[in-house]
């Protein structure tokens, strides 16, 4: 794997932990703290709901102890006296403090005077007193005794709702008693109003807070909230709303998820914005760990390579930054430095010792020219140029395996010239040697296979050898051989045997076998030789050797 690649995905796993701990840190931390946010908010707005209700009933019971501790009221509940009724008890009386229900009940609990009204927000009043005044009479009696007239005067009051036609009714009840406060009661004051759909309207308006209310007889009083999630934009909070110690409604208010949408808005762009950042943060450190590290890297890996396939250790790597990877271009370049010098060493030897190479093959051929000229001098007699004995006996031997072998015959010719002494002590030692020559030019010109063998026996000796030659043809060749001695005509006036050099000569031939050897060849050629001589000279005798083969 690439550095680079390696970097990358380094950058990216750092990139991915940091997005998913911002994303847990906005699922633990921050989204539940707007959730909490919202809670309160919704417990706050549910408790204005019931502060307004509880409002209006303490207005209610205000204008309830208002009338209820009057003295004309106190006169009224007694004697029913009309001109009360027309000087206080007209619709827009009521209209104007707000209430629908009016009942003024004596001690025993029977109404004297009791209207209810529905005052529409448009239109005419509409007088309802036939419709619910019964139910309410007997709906309310029930409350009068939860007044104790032994209580201060303030604290005889009692409140609470009482449903009609499934509208519920927020009524103050107080007994009637005299301006002053004193008793004894002679009646009791109910004043209420209905919490139909237009009041709730108003007071939505009023605490800018929609809400419903709906009736909760039974319910255990408490003051536990009710919360709960609708959907992602809306949560519906309830509570119960209680009158001395009873609960009586349970308002209920829905509310906008406003604060968690922030939240969520908020954390979401949040997160989003620290990916993006974090994002362009690993492209910028990708791009700069290119440029500082990547780039010159594989720029000193071209150089190297250009220089190792060039072979040519005079060129440089160019990277020339100050950090670490300029110091390896540097290293690298004293290195090839340290390579040139010892490469030019290296040539210059080489150089040397080609030449000193050169040398030594002139010498060898040289010495092979030396060695064959020696071999031919070993072998050869410097005067006459012939084989010498050397040379012979090597013949004699090699011919005398290949033929014991073949069966075939080794003939040998023994010629001597005569009276060659006589020749010297007239012409001299000098033309003797010439006369060498001479005889042993036309003894090697007389053998005709490459097998054969002309030789310097001794002074004026020749053995001529002759491997696979019968006696036959020897004698031919003998004969040859005096013929052409005879016509070279070399002037002899001392031979006693005629004007001219003549030779004698002795021939012998055997099959090779064990039981002779090469000298009983040569002695019977001498003893032929020594016939020759003994019946006068320049003649050819041939001398048998075990089986001659003719
Ligand atoms: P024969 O007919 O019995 O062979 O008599 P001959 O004189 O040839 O034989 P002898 O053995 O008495 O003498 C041989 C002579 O050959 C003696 C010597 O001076 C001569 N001779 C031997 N070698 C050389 C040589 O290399 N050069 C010269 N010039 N003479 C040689
Ligand atoms: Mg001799
Ligand atoms: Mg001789």
């Amino acid at each position: 794997m690439s550095i680079s690649a390696k970097t990358t995905l380094l950058i990216l796993l750092m990139g991915i932990a940091l997005a998913l701990s911002a994303f847990y840190i906005q699922r633990s931390i921050i989204f539940p703290a707007f959730h909490d946010i919202e809670i309160d908010y919704a417990k706050n707005s549910i408790d204005r709901v019931v502060r307004r209700l509880e409002a209006q009933r303490e207005t209610i019971d205000f204008t309830t102890y208002d009338w209820s501790a009057w003295n004309d009221t106190y006169t009224f509940i007694q004697t029913g006296d009309p001109d009360y009724i027309e000087s206080n008890l007209y619709p827009d009386t009521f209209l104007n403090l707000g209430l629908d229900v009016a009942l003024f009940l004596n001690l025993d609990e029977d109404l004297v005077w009791g209207r209810v009204f529905d005052f529409p927000p448009e239109g005419e009043i509409v007088d309802l007193t036939d419709t619910y005044i019964d139910e309410l009479q007997a709906q309310l009696a029930d409350f009068t005794g939860r007044i104790d007239p032994e209580d201060d005067i303030d604290d005889q009051t009692t409140s609470g709702i009482v449903e009609v036609d499934g509208i519920p009714v927020l009524f103050t009840m107080r007994p009637i008693v005299k301006s002053d406060g004193s008793g004894p009661h002679k009646g009791y004051l109910v004043f209420g109003q209905f919490l139909d759909d237009d009041l709730i309207a108003r007071f939505s308006d009023q605490i800018v807070q929609d809400f419903s209310i709906a009736p909760a007889p039974g319910t255990r009083a408490s003051d536990t909230y009710t919360l709960k999630v609708i959907d992602q934009s809306a949560l519906s909070a309830s509570k119960i709303y209680s009158i001395e110690g009873k609960p009586v409604l349970r308002a209920t208010a829905v509310l906008p998820r406003t604060i968690t949408e922030l939240g969520r808005d908020i954390t979401y762009y949040g997160v989003a914005l620290l990916v993006f950042l974090c994002t362009l943060l690993a492209a910028a450190l990708l791009a700069l760990f290119r440029w500082i590290v990547i780039k010159p890297i594989m720029s000193l890996k071209a150089d190297i390579s250009s220089i190792s396939n060039a072979m040519d250790y005079s060129l440089r790597a160019n990277i020339r930054n100050n950090d670490e990877i300029g110091a390896l271009s540097r290293e690298f370049n004293s290195m090839l430095g340290v390579m040139e010098s010892n490469n030019s060493e290296l040539l210059r030897l080489n150089a040397e010792l080609t030449s000193k190479h050169q040398k030594v093959l002139e010498i060898q051929d040289e010495l092979q020219a030396a060695n064959t000229e020696l071999r031919r001098l070993s072998e050869h007699d410097p005067l006459t140029g012939l084989s010498n004995r050397l040379a012979l006996e090597k013949k004699f031997e090699q011919a005398w395996e290949i033929l014991s072998r073949t069966g075939d015959p080794l003939t040998v010719m023994l010629a001597d010239i005569d009276h060659f002494k006589l020749y010297n002590d007239r012409y001299g030692h000098q033309a003797g040697d010439e006369a060498l020559k001479q005889v042993a030019a036309i003894l090697a010109g007389a053998i005709q296979r490459k097998s054969d063998m002309a030789a310097r026996y001794g002074g004026e000796e020749f053995l001529l050898v002759l491997p696979g030659t019968g006696v036959d043809a020897a004698m031919d060749i003998a004969a040859a051989i005096q013929e052409q001695i005879r016509a070279a005509n070399i002037e002899h006036d001392r031979s006693p045997v005629r004007p001219f050099l003549t030779l004698s000569i002795g021939i012998a031939s055997v099959v090779p076998n064990s039981d002779l050897t090469m000298d009983d060849l040569v002695s019977a050629a001498d003893t032929a030789l020594y016939r020759v001589k003994a019946s006068g000279r320049n003649s050819i005798a041939c001398e048998p050797v075990g089986t001659t083969v003719r």
